[in-house]
């Protein structure tokens, strides 16, 4: 087994920076997702540790030794792209007992893994198939089957799964967890797909524009995101933003939220920090669902009720400055109500106007 740190690691091509900065320790047997929206550097990243990238500056580690020049085939990485390489003109088989054969092992053991492997990722009945004639589904499965055959230390997947349908995607999720856990490789797992990062993954390390924004579990980077990039990225809908500013009431300190009006008092270790500031200009922050409303004459008009089925997603405010408040879908609630808005005071996340970066209780 092997752990993977990535040190002050850093990738242009030509004068464009792909990779900004990246400093992460991801540990032996540790299933880490490296999520962010579409260019942020994740597939950079991940090409950098399988060898098919050099970094243009810092260092790759496999446990203690240096990965710099060593070649792709000599890391002991399994790879899984976003596009299957199989053998079509092979069965599912023989691609299965392709890495075994390459590596010589004996035929009666090389029978028992394809058919240990098979068997756990329900390619059974298909094991004579030629390869060719397979759904977009069971190719991506035979991928993975013939990566994690081999039983590598360290397995990449490169958005595995977004060909796949979405039913098969929910099964895959659960099924590469298990993969993971019977191993216990080390897995690096590329998503742009918040379900999926937050399902499979023991940390998530989230990207933007070339830079690690926060690292932590999935519950971590949901309830404390380091920023308003991770508050608005993770949850559907996003953390709620408001522009507002800090103000003091006797012993009090609240959020001016202007046609959101004033929060309620902060609670004391919040209240702390913000005193401790000089700037006054905050986000004030709140999932969706740590928030209710009551209907209310004269209170903040509703504009839109978005219906999901077991829940409903209402639009609070003018528009453009809008809230969510996701509540059950028996709510009573209809556009062109006006209501009161409540936060869970304890999930009320202050983040810094001009940085962006959380402010912390202290
Ligand atoms: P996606 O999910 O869309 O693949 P990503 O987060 O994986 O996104 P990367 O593929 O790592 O993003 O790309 C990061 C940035 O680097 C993008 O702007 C991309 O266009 C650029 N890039 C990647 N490879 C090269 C290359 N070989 N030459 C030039 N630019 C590249």
């Amino acid at each position: 087994m092997t752990s993977i740190h990535l040190e002050n690691l850093t990738k242009s091509f030509g004068s464009f920076q792909a990779l900004k900065t990246m400093e992460l320790k991801i540990e032996d047997g540790e299933f880490v997702a490296l999520l962010g929206p579409s260019g942020c550097g994740k597939s950079t990243t991940m090409n950098m540790i399988a060898g098919m990238e050099e970094p243009t500056s810092g260092r790759i580690r496999f446990d203690d030794r240096d990965m710099a020049g060593v070649s792709m085939g000599k890391r002991g990485v399994g790879f899984v792209f976003q596009n299957y390489a199989i053998f079509t003109h092979m069965s599912v088989y023989e691609n299965l007992a392709y890495g075994l054969r390459v590596r010589k092992l004996p035929e009666s053991e090389i029978d028992r893994r394809v058919k240990a492997i098979a068997e756990f990722l329900q390619l059974t009945p298909m094991l004579k198939q030629p390869s060719a004639k397979l759904s977009v589904n069971i190719l991506q499965r035979l991928a993975i089957g013939r990566s994690a055959i081999v039983e590598p230390a360290i397995f990449l997947l490169d958005e595995p799964l977004s060909n796949v349908d979405a039913a098969f995607r929910a099964v895959m999720r659960t099924e590469l967890k298990h993969l993971q856990r019977q191993f216990k490789q080390t897995m690096v797992y590329v998503t742009h797909d918040q379900l999926e990062a937050m399902t499979m993954a023991d940390r998530i390390a989230v990207m933007d524009h070339g830079v690690l924004q926060q690292t932590g579990s999935p519950v971590e980077v949901y309830n404390n995101p380091a920023n308003t990039f991770v508050a608005g990225f993770l949850g559907s809908p996003g953390m709620n933003l408001i522009k507002g500013s800090v103000v003091e009431e006797g012993s009090s300190v609240l959020i001016d939220m202007g046609e959101f009006g004033k929060s309620a008092p902060l609670p004391g270790a919040l209240a702390t920090a913000v005193r401790a500031r000089k700037t006054r200009d905050v986000h004030y922050g709140f999932r969706p669902e740590q928030a209710s409303l009551a209907a209310l004459e004269g209170g903040l008009p509703i504009f839109f009720v978005e219906r999901i089925g077991a829940r409903t997603i209402v639009h609070v405010g003018r528009d453009k400055a809008a809230v969510k408040v996701v509540l059950d879908n028996d709510n009573g609630l209809e556009a062109g109500m006006t209501a009161r808005l409540d936060v869970n005071p304890g999930a009320v996340r202050l983040f810094d106007a001009a940085s962006g970066q959380a402010i912390r209780e202290v």
